[in-house]
């Protein structure tokens, strides 16, 4: 569990015409099968009847690319694409022909970058580690100390809804060899007041508070971080005084109507409180 001061003004700066924008991309690794139950997670809680979801549409504006790589996703490989690229090397100047998908996402990431219109906030690339436990994220490395600070806001405030969540497995770099990464790369690019980041998940289990061993992670408990990712920006954007009535923020997922009406009852409720979440699944029979 984290406990935080949110000590830093986040985006008051802006004009009231400009739309924040959130991009989040997953799937660039073909093999990191969770990035996708994520990525599942954050569209099946944003096109939702929920209030949260609601009031995330009506303030912020979501960009999705759930597979930059369907090709690699295709051919059953772990790493590369058709043509044998890690295409997370490659942001930096890619070629049209032979990274197709990632030249295309950078060109709309750019003219949105320059699009007066809205503020591009956020970049979000999903993916998933094969060493590490928890979810967790990359960031990277400024001069400036207030940057860093508010740079750190978005995975501590995800770190108190996501039990799942680790800030302290969270770091912050500027390897040489990362440099052709998406955050990387996108980091430079885009103004001080975005952040990049890359959210790692493991491919295998999570420890939270109170659990004495690690606990495997399932497609639901994928599926629910991605709702949970999506729930921080209510957070972020200091949007908790639109909820009506004092409704409480918290997800459970069948408060998750997919957009065919059928209600999403297989997954496990979210929730910030790990221990509700604990005695829920034992009540539904969820193997944790
Ligand atoms: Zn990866």
């Amino acid at each position: 569990m984290c406990r935080i001061v949110r000590s830093v003004t986040l985006a008051d700066h802006q004009s009231p015409k400009e739309k924040k924008l959130v991009f989040l991309t997953a799937r660039v690794h073909p093999g990191e099968s969770p990035a996708s139950f994520i990525c599942q997670g954050v569209i099946d809680f944003l096109v939702s009847q929920h209030p949260v979801a609601q009031i995330l549409r009506d303030h912020v504006i979501f960009k999705i690319v759930p597979m930059l790589n369907p090709d690699g996703v295709y051919l059953g490989n772990y790493r590369c694409s058709l043509m044998g690229f890690d295409l997370n090397r490659h942001w930096q100047d890619p070629s049209p022909w032979a990274h197709p998908t990632l030249h295309a996402v950078k060109q709309l990431i750019v003219q949105m970058n320059q699009d007066p219109r809205v503020s591009l906030e956020f970049y979000i690339d999903v993916h998933a580690h094969s060493t590490m436990l928890n979810g967790f994220m990359y960031g990277n490395v400024f001069e400036d100390e207030e940057r860093v600070q508010r740079q750190a806001v978005f995975p501590r405030l995800l770190c108190q809804n996501a039990p799942d969540f680790s800030f302290s497995n969270t770091s912050f770099n500027k390897d040489v060899v990362k440099a052709g990464t998406g955050r990387r790369f996108l980091g430079g690019l885009l103004d001080d007041s975005s952040y990049c980041y890359t959210l790692e998940v493991s491919f295998y289990s999570y420890m939270t508070a109170g659990s004495t061993a690690p606990v495997p992670y399932t497609e639901e408990t994928y599926t629910k971080l991605g709702r949970n990712v999506a729930r921080t920006f209510l957070d972020y954007y200091k949007l908790n005084n639109h909820i009506k009535d004092n409704r409480p923020t918290h997800i459970q997922s069948e408060d998750i109507i997919s957009p065919t009406g059928d209600r999403n009852n297989k997954g496990n409720g979210v929730s910030r409180d790990a221990a509700a979440d604990k005695e829920k699944d034992k009540s539904q029979g969820v193997r944790h």
